[in-house]
Formats: structure tokens, sequence, C-alpha cells
């Protein structure tokens, strides 16, 4: 199928691009395509306008300090991956990047694109749901910072207004003590994933477990983060407290049958990346990977 019509334009500045979003209240910003060109093709988006950001240069970076990253809105999903330092501050961002697609789609689609387009069963809301990132939006009434709790409304539905540009991914740097991990079931590579976990996990000076948490994608409507901690409280990663954690996760989740798979074996996955994501974040906090990164 053919893109409903639509006009285009390619603003050279960010005001240029506000301005054109305020006047059209059915104008869509269009980032690197790989999510909204697809649903043109499909016609279940049939925006007014096209509000091409790419001209934005300015917002193609990914800056690095000790209290986490940034990333622009024209940081490509490939960008982020390759970055050092973003790896050695919040290595999570690398791990679930290489999940996400295939390298091709990485080189175009953007990362913050992806938190925007909000889909459940993608790698980055899960993410920035886990670690408590923020979204900075500008539109021609000013500027606002959202939180990650505030951000995920419903099925690729999410509190960005349609007169905002999202600017800027903030994601605070991985703590002290504190293991990444991530890991999915997909029935190729590069699919979406039929269930994916994500955990960051906690200990203290002792090397005792402190917090973990998990993130789940393909489970629910809008990323699902639980707080697994009470399953650990004698401090160990022990068979039993592993196994309490997977109880814990499988009646927190609340997946659908579709065609891909039964909501019964959805949980099931999720049981079972639980108990693998979360020793391998424990296993990444007492012992840091040589390569730099926790
Ligand atoms: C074959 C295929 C497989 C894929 N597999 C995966 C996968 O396994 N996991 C995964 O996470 N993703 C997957 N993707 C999606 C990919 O990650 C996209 O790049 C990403 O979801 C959207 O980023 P984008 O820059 O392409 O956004 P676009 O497609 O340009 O935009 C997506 C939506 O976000 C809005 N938007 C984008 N940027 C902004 C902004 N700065 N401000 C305001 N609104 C904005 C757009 O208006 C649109 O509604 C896949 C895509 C394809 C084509």
């Amino acid at each position: 199928m053919k893109p409903a019509p639509f006009s285009y334009v390619r603003p050279a500045t960010l005001d240029e691009a506000l301005a054109v979003l305020a006047a059209d209240p059915h104008a869509k910003v269009l980032a690197g395509g790989q999510s909204l060109v697809p649903l043109l093709s499909m016609r279940l988006a049939q925006p007014s306008t096209l509000v091409d950001i790419n001209g934005l240069a300015e917002l193609a970076y990914v800056r690095t300090d000790e209290d986490g990253v940034r990333i622009g809105a024209l940081a490509r999903h490939a960008d982020v991956e390759s970055d050092a330092d973003a790896w050695r501050v919040q290595p999570l961002l690398r791990q679930a990047l290489r999940l996400v697609a295939h390298p091709t789609i990485r080189n175009r689609g953007t990362t913050l694109g992806s938190v925007v387009h909000a889909d459940a069963a993608a790698e980055m809301p899960a993410v920035v749901s886990l670690l408590g990132a923020k979204v900075l939006v500008a539109s021609t009434e000013g500027r606002r910072t959202i939180d990650a709790t505030d951000l995920f409304i419903g099925p690729l539905e999410c509190t960005v207004r349609t007169s905002e540009v999202a600017l800027e991914l903030q994601v605070p740097a991985l703590g002290a003590r504190t293991g990444s991990a991530i890991d999915e079931v997909a029935r190729r590579h590069g699919d979406y994933a039929l269930c994916g976990v994500a955990s960051v996990v906690s200990v203290g000076q002792t090397g005792a477990i402190e917090t973990v948490r998990a993130s789940y994608l393909s489970v629910s409507l809008t990323p699902l983060v639980l707080d697994l901690s009470e399953a650990f409280i004698d401090g160990t990663a022990s068979d039993a407290n592993l196994e309490a954690a997977v109880e814990i996760a499988t009646a927190g989740v609340d997946p659908d049958t579709d065609i891909h798979a039964t909501a019964d074996y959805r949980r099931h996955l999720a049981g079972v990346l639980t108990r693998r994501v979360v020793r391998d974040a424990y296993s990444r906090a007492v012992a840091p990977d040589p390569e730099g990164a926790r």
C-alpha cells in the first residue's frame, strides 16, 4: 500500500520546526523513519505534514559525563551503541541496543525516536523505564522535562505532545557496585522479542544484594518495571532466591496471546529470562567487566 498524501517540510532551524508543529495539529516529526515510514505505508498513520528534523544537525550528539549520558534526537542507535564513554557510564544502553533490529536499521533509527514511538515490544522504552531516564522536549510554548514514569501511557502512546519535538534523552549513570543485563527471546535474531527482560542489581560494600529491579518488554501494553528485591532478603543470589524472583515476575506480568505466542509461553519466558538476567547483572555488580563497563 502507498501512504496517504502529505506535505513534507525539512526545517533548517528548531524554531521553524516548532512553528510548523504549532500550526498543524496533524503534523508528525520524522526522525529515522524506521517506525513511521512502515506505519505510513500501511496507512496506520496519516499525518497531514511530515516535519523532517534531519536538517537539525545540532541534535546529532551523544554526550557523556559521570552523571550519565545525554542523547540528542538525531543520534542513531548505532552512534549510541558504538560510543565507548556511554558504554562505560551506562552499559545497559549498548547491551540493549545490540538487540534492536539489524545493523542497517540501527544505522538510521534514532534512540530517542524509539522512546517516543513507545512500543512496549521495543527495548529502549523498557530500558528508559528501568533506569529512570528523562526526555527533554520543546514547543513554541517553551521546554519541559518528562520523567520516565510519566512517559508511557498506552500502546504506541507517550506524553510527548504533537506540538513538541523531543530534543534529548537523559539517561543516568549506573550506580557504584551495580550491574545490568538484558536478554530476550525472538523467533529470529533482530525480530521484535516475544519477551525480553532487563535488570539492574545493586550490592553493598560486602557484596550482599541490596536492590533488584527488572523491566519487561512484550508482556504488557506499556513497559513494566518490577521490584524483585524482596526475593533476596538474605543478600545472596542463591537458587532459592532466584526462584522466588521468578515467582514474583511470573505473577507480575500480564501478557496477551497473539499470533506470535500464547500468554502462558510469554509468562514462562519472563520467568526464565528473569533468572538469567538477574544472575548476570549480579555477577557484573560484584565483578566489573574487564572492558571497563560494569
Ligand atoms: C524491520 C524492523 C525491525 C525493527 N526491530 C526493532 C526491534 O527489535 N526493537 C526496537 O526497539 N525497534 C525495532 N525497530 C524500530 C527501530 O528501532 C526504529 O528506529 C525506532 O523505533 C524509531 O526510531 P526512528 O528514528 O526511526 O523514528 P521514526 O520512525 O522517525 O518516528 C517514530 C515515531 O516517533 C516520533 N518521533 C521520532 N523522533 C521524534 C522526536 N525527536 N520528537 C518527537 N517525535 C518524534 C515520530 O513522529 C513517530 O511517531 C525495527 C524497525 C524495523 C523497520
